[in-house]
């Protein structure tokens, strides 16, 4: 393990900094003190910082020499809304929201590059420092992207990085493609007719439309894709009904859709809108889907990703490097990122054993021996893809 010099001596300090961040969660674009306190930070390394892109985000600028390249680093700054039960004398003291998901860590580890780059001035050119709000549900990385992010700060490439419990720690995982699903949600609001249930011949029963209608939509997956490539229909939720003895005017049925490919994505909801109507229809119904495209695939480039290996081998070994994992169908809004720019995602092992609380678990806390492995990845990243000359 090479462990950056710099970053092990900052190992005791970016502990507390994850500590105080974790202790103070913040959900989607709420993330205040949490902004204030990494601006903070920043501006005491030193760095050119700014401020208020999409709420919260925010953005440091470290440049170094006359090079004009340029590479961006980002870290997200949310927590979600989950009651703690982790334990640790550091849990969330406000009620209801945890640092679930180790965005707490993602933002330790790009302060604790951000300062041993601003003391040693290894690189030559420009990194940015991007801490982008929302990435759980709100998108808040689209938001900067849509706020003018690559155009105020134009760079060539950019990075990103997510705490993976299930890799033991000390490992790596990236390929180039697709890592991460789309992430679609739908809700169908079928409308029959209510009835007293001991006489359904004069009402039209939508209970039967969701029955039908869960099982169909199984069938798309089942059916309709190609064998090799990859979808997921999940309903998630049925509501309708309210007593024994009435049959329902209306149900509601709400799911997401997983997809890697655009192609797989428009054919599910083309199925979809078939099935959803086709059942309506038999059973003299009517039905409206409504079936929204929330984050897209998380699409490493070819480039990148062979930068991202080659950083990750300097730090655990190459033996310690996962170069084609199985992608997961969890989504992940730096997809709007790598839309707009060539870049490269990757896993970080955290993992303890196989125990191991998953990311978005009430149990789950971000693994600090990961902290220094993060940030000395980050800051071989740039040392190698912005060398002194
Ligand atoms: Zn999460
Ligand atoms: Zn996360």
């Amino acid at each position: 393990m090479n462990i950056h010099p710099e970053i092990s001596a900052l190992v005791p300090e970016m502990m507390d900094w994850r500590h105080h961040i974790h202790a103070h969660p913040e959900t989607a674009f709420e993330e205040v003190a949490t902004s204030g306190f990494v601006a903070e930070k920043l501006r005491s390394f030193g760095l050119e910082v700014h401020t208020g892109l999409a709420k919260t985000g925010v953005v440091g600028v470290l440049r170094n020499g006359n090079g004009s390249s340029a590479i961006g680093l980002r870290a997200d700054l949310d927590a979600l809304h989950v009651h703690e039960r982790s334990g640790v004398p550091y849990a969330s003291r406000h009620e209801g929201r945890m640092h679930a998901c180790g965005h707490d860590g993602h933002t330790t580890m790009l302060l604790g590059a951000a300062k041993a780059l601003s003391r040693t001035k290894s690189f030559g050119g420009t990194v940015y420092f991007i801490f982008q709000p929302a990435e759980e549900n709100e998108g808040g990385g689209r938001v900067m992207v849509e706020e003018g992010l690559f155009d105020r700060f134009p760079m060539r490439a950019i990075y990103g990085m997510h705490n993976w419990p299930r890799m033991p720690v000390g490992n790596f995982a990236m390929r180039a493609g697709p890592l991460m699903g789309a992430y679609d949600v739908f809700e169908i609001i079928v409308t029959g007719k209510g009835a007293h249930a001991a006489m359904p011949y004069t009402g039209k029963d939508p209970m039967l439309f969701a029955a039908h209608a869960i099982s169909a939509l199984q069938t798309i997956v089942a059916r309709n894709l190609h064998p090799l490539d990859a979808g997921v229909v999940s309903v998630t939720q049925v509501h309708g009904g309210d007593t024994w003895n009435v049959i329902p005017q209306e149900v509601v049925l709400r799911g997401t859709v997983r997809t890697f490919k655009r192609e797989v994505q428009d054919l599910i909801e083309e199925r979809m809108r078939t099935i959803v109507a086709g059942i309506a229809a038999t059973f003299d119904m009517t039905a409206t889907l409504r079936y929204e495209r929330r984050y897209p695939a998380t699409v490493n480039a070819e480039t990148e990703t062979v930068h991202a290996i080659a950083a990750a081998a300097a730090v655990v070994g190459e033996e310690h490097v996962d170069t084609n994992p199985t992608p997961e169908m969890g989504s992940e809004d730096f997809a709007f990122m790598l839309q707009a720019k060539p870049g490269c995602y990757v896993w970080l092992g955290a993992g303890r054993g196989p125990e191991t609380p998953n990311i978005h678990s009430p149990q789950y806390d971000f693994n600090d021996d990961a902290l220094a492995i993060g940030a000395s990845y980050w800051v071989t990243l740039a040392e190698q893809q912005l060398p002194t000359r």
